[in-house]
């Protein structure tokens, strides 16, 4: 598996959350998040869910956001090598993540998810793809250009 930044086999297992697996590029610091991986954690929780353990209230959303330094280069994919699609974050994340469109893997660059973590956003990676979330956010954008400073 090599870094789709770097192009070196850097990548090391870490936790992002409990139950969620990713590879962390240790020389630039970005996640590779397999999608089985994903959406095992995302199954877990919604049991977890279904027997009323309510999720924990996050109080601090959105504060303290860590720098972005979003990639603008076409990357392949950590997995299989083919080319990924961008996709905007939106909802405050004025950043783009990238997917692989055949094994569904994600990129984030180094402090991604943890912005979208911050914003509690992360339970919807899967969600940013979707045309709904795009549109979205695309209305945002508009929105926020037809508001006068
Ligand atoms: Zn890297
Ligand atoms: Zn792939």
């Amino acid at each position: 598996m090599k870094c789709p930044i770097c192009h070196t086999h850097s990548l090391n297992k870490v936790n992002l959350e409990t139950g969620l697996s990713a590879h962390q590029c240790n020389q630039c610091f970005g996640h590779w998040v397999p999608s089985e991986n994903y959406w095992e954690w995302l199954d877990r929780r919604q049991q977890q869910k279904q027997r009323h353990q309510p999720a924990p209230i996050r109080l601090n959303v959105g504060q303290s956001l860590l720098p972005v330094v979003d990639n603008s280069t076409a990357n392949f994919c950590a997995d299989c090598d083919r080319l990924m699609t961008k996709t905007r974050v939106g909802r405050g994340l004025n950043f783009y993540i990238d997917r692989c469109g055949y094994c569904h893997g994600v990129w984030l660059d180094q402090n991604e998810w943890e912005n979208i973590q911050k914003m509690d956003l992360h339970y919807q990676i899967h969600y940013m793809f979707s045309s709904a979330w795009q549109h979205s956010v695309r209305h945002e954008a508009y929105a926020k250009r037809a508001t006068p400073a």
